[in-house]
């Protein structure tokens, strides 16, 4: 049987001190952890909140990525890639569908393309110099409108493998964002090339 809510946190608690804190374990006691153990604690863990609150855009009238549905590099029918600003590492990328779909509720037809243009992007920003591989991430617990994440991984930084990726970037000075934009519309322009697509939202040239 699945656990109900409450009996989750009380196993998860069942391990923690009396001030609800879980030990360290795993993932920071690998050598590539941004924090070292010593001094580190774990924030306590926090009952159950039931109804969960509404996301961000749950109704399309009132969301953000709708609104933007002409912002950003490159554009399709269903799609738009957007940069995001402010990062640590030397790109991320974010995509979204047009109109207003969770990864749950995409038709098959652009959860199709959703494949083909996430392997394309993480082509695209492979072959930046300096760049040595694409992370591809979809959380969803922030907005309702689906939004996936693309995080290049700089060159040789092998202490920023994998999963802790997100929180290296965090702890990163911001990359010179001229660098970022320049290589943003090289992948843009590789994606016009390998997907079709344009540079503007209408594909009418930039005035
Ligand atoms: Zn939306």
């Amino acid at each position: 049987m699945a656990l109900r809510p409450d009996e989750f946190y009380d196993h998860a608690v069942a391990v923690a001190d009396s001030e609800r804190r879980l030990p360290l374990a795993r993932m920071t006691g690998w050598d590539i952890s941004p924090f070292e153990p010593d001094g580190l604690r774990v924030a306590p863990l926090r009952p159950p909140v039931l109804p969960e609150p509404p996301r961000h855009g749950e109704d399309p009238s009132d969301c953000n990525a709708c609104r933007d549905r002409d912002e950003g590099i490159w554009f399709n029918d269903h799609w738009r890639l957007v940069r995001i600003a402010g990062v640590g590492v030397p790109l991320v990328l974010m995509l979204h569908p047009r109109d207003h779909y969770d990864m749950a509720d995409l038709p098959d037809e652009l959860a199709a393309e959703l494949g083909l243009l996430s392997t394309r992007i993480v082509r695209h920003m492979q072959a930046l110099p300096h760049v040595a591989r694409a992370h591809v991430y979809r959380f969803g617990d922030g907005g309702a409108h689906l939004h996936v994440w693309f995080f290049a991984r700089p060159e040789g930084q092998a202490q920023l493998y994998g999963s802790w990726l997100v929180v290296w970037d965090d702890l990163l000075p911001e990359y010179p964002a001229e660098v970022a934009e320049a290589d943003a519309e090289v992948v843009a322009d590789a994606l016009v090339a390998s997907h079709g697509g344009h540079r503007s939202p209408t594909g009418e040239p930039a005035a």
